[in-house]
């Protein structure tokens, strides 16, 4: 069975390399799997730079666009422009999207290889991080990634149906991704409901009873990793009100001139909310039925079961830690042998993605989370690049991974002209892959099909005065897709 895999397979590698001859020169033939930002910003560099270049974006879901999509938060709408940028690209008419293809299921990096000049690897990291500790499989500790899935409309995610029946949900990590779900539990629904949230999030956070939500982070306000923008919003949030822990904030007002700049505004609002918060902020507080917790200086240990329903959780047990050094915002930090446990009916995961190899021809390297390279040259695999979350680690904001990408498309527009990459010999692109995918039987969404399901998302939306109703299943895009 598997000899005859290896000979078709074979005689496809044969069939391709006598087809890449007979096909006529038409300049560089790129292709770039997954369509988040860092795969179409390095698309966008490419297409300036190189005139004759040709661009085919390899997408595993139907839908573009990435964590664009799938990650920021719906009530952060403005965050999305950036689509708008990337929707003018894809219609360039020397750029394809070749949706509903994945890399390593219906489409091997060597069939890639032999399809085109220069295969750029930018399809993110979409695996969640875990603790390792006891208790973390009980019932109702999901990760962050899912839940934002679930309220974004990640096709796999609808389902993930998190109890919200609970009054108290951890929160375990301090970043953006952190604070996000923290604002969508605790946010007002009628603050919600304009945005494109899928509808059975909205349903299910109307019927919430969660009234406390715990930011738990391991160092201290010092070294918060959420940005200004999002810690205020929390701050001013309606019916919400910030609790920090005074004895968090030791030594931190004294510090202060010493803080460096891009963080100095988010520690005075961190400090002057904990200490002497703005009477406004006091008045409305009194009557907030919610309440946001950061709480700093603790690790957690294990999740223990809940007395009522031992299959779910019901605490987290948390080491309490310290600082190694002298004060400053990159202290490292240790477990000390005191403990605390904090009561909670959900728990979220909030500590980070993490990137995997979607073929098993990528080298990769599991400590750092990235594939091997330098500078975006994948390691070994001449012609092959790869940027953005998988090249990088999952950190940063788009901007960071447009920055990432720009410098990308700078390497390989610099190996094409320099002739590092033989951009003349042949290669079918499309053309062949195109072949391939219809002998798997594969349905091929091109960008006009997503522009049906984008049409028919915002007229589901319209009822509802939302700018879409996503659409969360991959059978029903396609059956909008192919009509
Ligand atoms: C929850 C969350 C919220 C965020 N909010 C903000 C924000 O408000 N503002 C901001 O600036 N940044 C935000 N970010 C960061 C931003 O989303 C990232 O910087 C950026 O999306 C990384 O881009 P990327 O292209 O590397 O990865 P992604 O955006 O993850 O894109 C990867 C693409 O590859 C596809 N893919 C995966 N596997 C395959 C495969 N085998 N074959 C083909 N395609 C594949 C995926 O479906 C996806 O479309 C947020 C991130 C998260 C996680």
């Amino acid at each position: 069975m598997k000899r005859s895999f290896a000979l078709k397979n074979c005689a496809r590698h044969i069939n391709l390399r006598s087809l890449s001859t007979s096909v006529p020169r038409h300049g560089p033939q790129v292709c770039v799997i997954g369509s988040g930002p860092a795969g179409f910003y390095v698309t966008q560099h490419i297409i300036k730079t190189l005139p004759d270049a040709k661009v085919d974006i390899y997408e595993k879901l139907p839908v573009p666009f990435g964590l664009v999509r799938f990650g920021v938060a719906p009530d952060h709408p403005e965050v999305k422009n950036v689509i708008n940028s990337f929707t003018k690209t894809a219609q360039n008419p020397r750029v394809r999207f070749v949706g509903n293809v994945s890399l390593g299921k219906d489409m091997s990096l060597k069939d890639l290889q032999e399809l085109y000049h220069a295969v750029v690897l930018t399809y993110g990291a979409a695996q969640d991080k875990t603790f390792g500790i006891p208790g973390e499989d009980l019932e109702n500790i999901l990760s962050a990634r899912r839940f934002v899935g679930w309220y974004n409309g990640q096709p796999g995610d609808e389902k993930l149906n998190p109890d919200l029946s609970v009054d108290t949900v951890a929160v375990l990590g301090q970043g953006n991704v952190a604070l996000d779900v923290a604002r969508v539990l605790l946010a007002p629904i009628d603050q919600l409901k304009s945005f494109d949230i899928t509808q059975h999030a909205l349903e299910a956070l109307s019927e919430s009873r969660v009234k406390r939500v715990l930011l738990i982070g391991r160092r201290g306000p010092l070294q918060a990793a959420f940005t200004i923008k999002e810690a205020r919003e929390m701050v001013k949030l309606e019916n919400c009100k910030t609790v920090f822990r005074l004895e968090d904030f030791k030594g931190v007002k004294e510090f202060m001139p010493n803080v460096s700049r891009p963080r100095k505004r988010l520690i005075e609002l961190l400090t002057q909310t904990a200490m002497e918060p703005k009477l406004e902020l006091v008045e409305a507080w009194k009557k907030a039925e919610r309440s946001f917790e950061p709480i700093f200086y603790r690790n957690p240990v294990a999740f223990l079961p809940s007395v009522s329903t031992p299959g779910k959780v019901g605490a987290v047990k948390l080491a309490v830690t310290k600082l190694n050094g002298e004060m400053s915002e990159t202290q490292s930090v240790i477990n000390t042998n005191e403990f605390e446990e904090l009561k909670c009916g959900l728990a979220l995961r909030s500590i980070g993605y993490k990137a995997f190899a979607a073929d098993p021809d990528i080298p990769f390297d599991p400590k750092q989370g990235i594939i091997k390279n330098s500078q975006g040259r994948v390691e070994g695999l001449p012609g092959v690049y790869c940027g953005g979350w998988v090249g990088t680690g999952p950190v940063g904001v788009i901007v960071n991974t447009m920055g990432n990408a720009f410098e990308l498309g700078r390497v390989i527009e610099g190996d094409i002209k320099d002739g590092t990459l033989n951009s003349n010999i042949r290669k079918p692109g499309f053309e062949e892959a195109a072949k391939i995918l219809d002998n798997k039987g594969v349905q091929v969404v091109s960008f006009k099909d997503w522009e049906k399901i984008d049409s028919e998302e915002q007229n589901r939306g319209k009822p509802s005065g939302k700018p879409r109703e996503k659409i969360t299943k991959v059978s029903e895009m396609l059956n909008i897709a192919g009509n």
